[in-house]
C-alpha cells in the first residue's frame, strides 16, 4: 500500500492561498503541470476548476437515510475529475484538491465541532477495490480533511455487491440491502457516516441499519459530493 503523502499545501500553513498560488504556478515554469480538473496547462488547479472545487454546503434528505446528509460540492465537471484521478487513477496527490470541501462538509457535523465523542465511520468497499487500489479513497478524504476515521473498519461488506452504476433506486436498495456488518465495537457508539458520492442513498441507508442492528446511534452523515439537486433542509 503506497503511503498517503500530506498535501503539499498543508505543509505551507502561512502561504496566503493567493501567495500559494502564484509559487505553484511559477513551480510548473520548472516542471510542467496541468489541471487535476481539466487538463489545462501551467496550472496545478486552473482558476475555473478551483471555482468548481470550492464547498458548497447545504444538509439535505435523500429519501431512504434517516438522518440528514451534509454535502459539500456537486458531482460533475472538475468534481468528477479529480474524484475519479483519486480512485481510479492512483493519483492521492489530488486529494489535497478535495480536502477543503471535506473538512468544511464534517465541520458541519456532530463529529466536526470540537470535541467530540462521535465516531466517523466510512462507507466499505468492496475487497477487490481496496486490493487493486491498495487504499480506501473515502479514509483518505476524511484524513485530508485533519479527521480520524474509525479503526478497526466500523463497516464492512460482508457479501458481494453488484456495481451501482447504472441501476435504479429500487435496485440500488435490494443490491445493498442486508450487505453490511457493523463492528462491535460500534455498540452504545454515536457514529457520523462518511462517503464520497450521495447518489439515491441506499448505501448511505444500508450503513444505518447495521449501525443500528448492532446497537449504534447514526447521528448523522456527510458526502463529499451529492449527484442531483435534492431539497435543501439547510441552505449554507
Ligand atoms: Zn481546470
Amino acid at each position: 500500500m503506497p503511503p498517503f503523502s500530506p498535501p503539499v499545501a498543508r505543509s505551507l500553513p502561512a502561504v496566503p492561498p493567493v501567495l500559494a498560488g502564484w509559487l505553484a504556478d511559477a513551480a510548473s515554469l520548472l516542471l510542467p503541470v496541468s489541471c487535476a480538473g481539466c487538463g489545462a496547462p501551467d496550472h496545478v488547479v486552473c482558476p475555473a476548476c478551483r471555482v468548481e472545487l470550492a464547498p458548497r454546503l447545504a444538509t439535505v434528505r435523500a429519501a431512504p437515510v434517516p438522518v440528514p446528509v451534509v454535502v459539500a460540492l456537486e458531482y460533475g465537471g472538475a468534481v468528477a475529475r479529480v474524484l475519479s484521478a483519486v480512485k481510479e487513477h492512483g493519483r492521492t496527490d489530488a486529494l489535497r484538491l478535495l480536502a477543503p470541501a471535506m473538512r468544511a462538509a464534517l465541520s458541519r457535523t456532530p463529529a466536526g465541532r470540537g470535541p467530540t465523542d462521535v465516531a466517523i465511520v466510512t462507507m466499505p468497499s468492496a475487497r477487490a477495490a481496496v486490493r487493486r487500489r491498495g487504499y480506501r479513497p473515502v479514509d483518505l478524504l476524511v484524513q485530508s480533511a485533519g479527521h480520524r476515521v474509525r479503526r478497526p473498519a466500523g463497516l464492512v461488506l460482508i457479501r458481494a455487491i453488484a456495481d451501482q452504476a447504472g441501476l435504479s433506486a429500487a435496485e440500488r436498495h435490494t443490491n445493498l440491502r442486508g450487505a453490511m456488518r457493523a463492528s462491535e465495537t460500534l455498540r452504545g457508539r454515536r457514529v457520523l457516516l462518511v462517503d464520497d458520492v450521495l447518489t439515491t442513498g441506499s448505501t448511505l441507508a444500508e450503513g444505518c441499519r447495521a449501525v443500528s442492528e448492532r446497537g449504534g446511534i447514526v447521528v448523522g452523515a456527510t458526502c463529499l459530493a451529492r449527484t442531483a439537486k435534492r431539497k435543501e433542509i439547510e441552505g449554507k
